[in-house]
């Protein structure tokens, strides 16, 4: 007998490629992927179905590219809200409105902040894992975890009763108190702010920038409010004093101190939740055949709107390693590039919001008063010329989490300078990346290359190759390299037509390798960028 994945399954005993424990935003990701990508797969969750709290909010633009690279963009398009503007301001005033709406024009065909709440991202998410042929096992909860020879064991309780699942991996993304991070022993480092943070989803807020992310510090409150749709729908997120001294921060202690400092009403809401902030990372992403993703593996403040997005995308990196590993196209060890290229991004990420949060919460008399003073000076000139710098679409660039960076060889993090294409996602030229929805390892050419290398390397890598027309400088893009491109959208190397065997073949999973680099005498690449 069969599950709705394909995977074996009797009364007690299921069996599979890749167990996922948890089917948050980052769990149905990752199925997803494995699913589209043939990977035979068991989802499970404690869980009744998606969640149904609103909880994070904004989807970045890189997350908006790899739900275009799955096929899911124009659902997820037509259900979101978009931020045009931003107005910063100081407790009750605002300093007027920077735009927005399209600061990462050029960049990516997402240019926008797109709010959509994690619960519809989760249907949307579940719909199309849905319609791959997948599924979740709702109302599964892990209960121990181990290994039997070369499998993963887990016992499971469900609705009907304990069941064992056997699998060759395990995918912890079962959220920030990870029961399968508990179950390997894996130490989740970092601190807890005191802190209590709340997010209210409320309706006719009155005392706000319509369209706009409203950032307001205040010298002791924090705010910032989110456009979520009409009739004055707005999440709003920050730290409040405990009004009341009660020792507990309820909705109308909220209410109370963001009509006193910031002139902010709303009606009814709809979720009012109030939660303890993490800044933390496991200390491993990877355990053997055991893995953890999403927050599972790091927590970290909402500043920023990053956590759900770094889940998606530590799932949409897993998902393709798992592939080529078990569809024989790399080896076991190859899935430990997971943990070098994700955990550096979660390091980062949260010492970041770490340090801006700091900074908007801290006690501290001169953090205080810089927090009276500096934005009342400051933003009405930075409303004016920050459209019209630079740096505001660098600041997109990572925000949005398209500037991203993996070493993609240890010699390469040994020299320590990160290249403006090679370990990022390929930048965008307008018309590069519909080929990605081949899900395939290809070659790109942006310019004039020869008939002859084309055929030569589609023979050597058996690889797709694929020639566009010269790329903006911009872009970092020459017409005299050639690019290797992952199925995830990531450039892992750049050479000379000349010397693009070799190099690629190196980077390339063993599978495609029909000239072992050894035998060439083909010269090394230049330094590509
Ligand atoms: C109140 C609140 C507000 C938030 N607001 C924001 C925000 O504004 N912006 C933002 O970026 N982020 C926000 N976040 C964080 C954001 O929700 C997370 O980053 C995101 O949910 C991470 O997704 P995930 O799939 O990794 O984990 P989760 O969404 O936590 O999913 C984990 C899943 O695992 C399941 N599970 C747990 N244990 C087991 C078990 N033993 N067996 C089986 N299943 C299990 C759970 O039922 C759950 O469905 C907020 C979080 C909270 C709690």
């Amino acid at each position: 007998m069969t599950d709705a994945n394909g995977v074996p399954m009797t009364d007690q005993e299921i069996v599979s490629d890749v167990l996922v424990v948890g089917a948050g935003p980052t769990g149905l990701m990752l199925a997803n992927w494995l699913t589209k990508l043939g990977v035979r797969t068991t989802v499970i969750d404690a869980k009744r179905g998606p969640t149904r709290e609103s909880r994070a909010l904004v989807v970045q633009a890189r997350s908006m590219e790899i739900y275009d690279q799955l096929g899911i963009v124009d659902e997820v398009l037509a259900q979101c809200a978009q931020a045009r503007w931003l107005a910063p301001g100081f407790d009750s005033r605002t300093f007027g409105r920077i735009p927005i709406g399209e600061l990462g024009k050029g960049l990516t065909p997402y240019p926008r902040i797109y709010v959509l709440e994690q619960s519809r991202n989760e249907q949307i998410l579940l719909d199309s894992l849905r319609r791959l042929g997948g599924d979740v096992r709702w109302e599964h909860r892990l209960t121990s975890l181990g290994t039997s020879g070369t499998s993963v064991e887990a016992a499971v309780s469900g609705p009907d009763g304990d069941v064992t699942l056997r699998a060759r991996y395990c995918v912890g993304t079962d959220g920030s108190s990870s029961a399968v991070r508990t179950m390997r022993g894996i130490p989740f480092e970092g601190i807890t702010n005191e802190q209590t943070f709340y997010v209210t989803d409320a309706t006719e807020a009155r005392g706000l920038v319509p369209e706009a992310v409203n950032a307001r510090p205040a010298e002791r409150d924090f705010l910032l409010a989110f456009p979520m749709g009409p009739h004055g729908h707005y999440r709003l997120i920050g730290v409040v004093r405990d009004a009341d001294q009660d020792g507990q921060l309820t909705e109308d202690d909220t209410r109370e101190r963001l009509r006193q400092v910031f002139a902010v009403a709303y009606g009814p809401s709809r979720w009012f939740a109030t939660y303890r902030i993490h800044h933390r990372v496991a200390a491993a992403f990877r355990d053997g055949p055991f893995f953890l993703a999403g927050d599972a593996a790091h927590v970290h403040s909402p500043v920023g709107a990053q956590g759900m997005n770094t889940g998606l995308q530590d799932a949409h990196n897993l998902a393709f390693k798992l592939a080529d590993v078990l569809r024989g196209r790399a080896s076991d060890a190859s899935l430990d590039r997971y943990e070098a290229e994700r955990r550096p991004v979660a390091r980062r990420l949260v010492r970041t919001t770490d340090r801006l949060f700091g900074a908007v919460t801290s006690e501290r008399r001169l953090l205080r008063a810089a927090r009276r003073w500096v934005p009342p000076l400051i933003a009405p000139v930075v409303v004016r010329f920050v459209p019209r710098v630079s740096g505001a679409s660098r600041l997109f660039g990572y925000v949005s989490q398209i500037r991203v960076h993996y070493w993609m060889s240890e010699q390469a993090a040994a020299r320590g300078r990160r290249g403006r294409v090679v370990g990022r996602r390929l930048p965008w030229t307008g018309s590069n990346f519909d080929v990605l929805k081949r899900l395939t390892w290809q070659i790109h050419a942006y310019g004039s290359v020869d008939s002859d290398t084309v055929e030569r390397l589609k023979r050597e890598l058996r690889a797709d190759v694929h020639v566009f027309p010269p790329a903006n400088p911009d872009t970092g893009l020459r017409d005299r390299l050639l690019y290797l491109v992952r199925p995830d959208g990531f450039v892992a190397a750049a050479a000379t037509p000349q010397a693009a065997t070799v190099a690629f073949g190196r980077a390339l999973p063993d599978r495609f390798l029909t000239v072992p680099p050894a035998q060439s005498a083909e010269p090394a690449s230049p330094r590509p960028d």
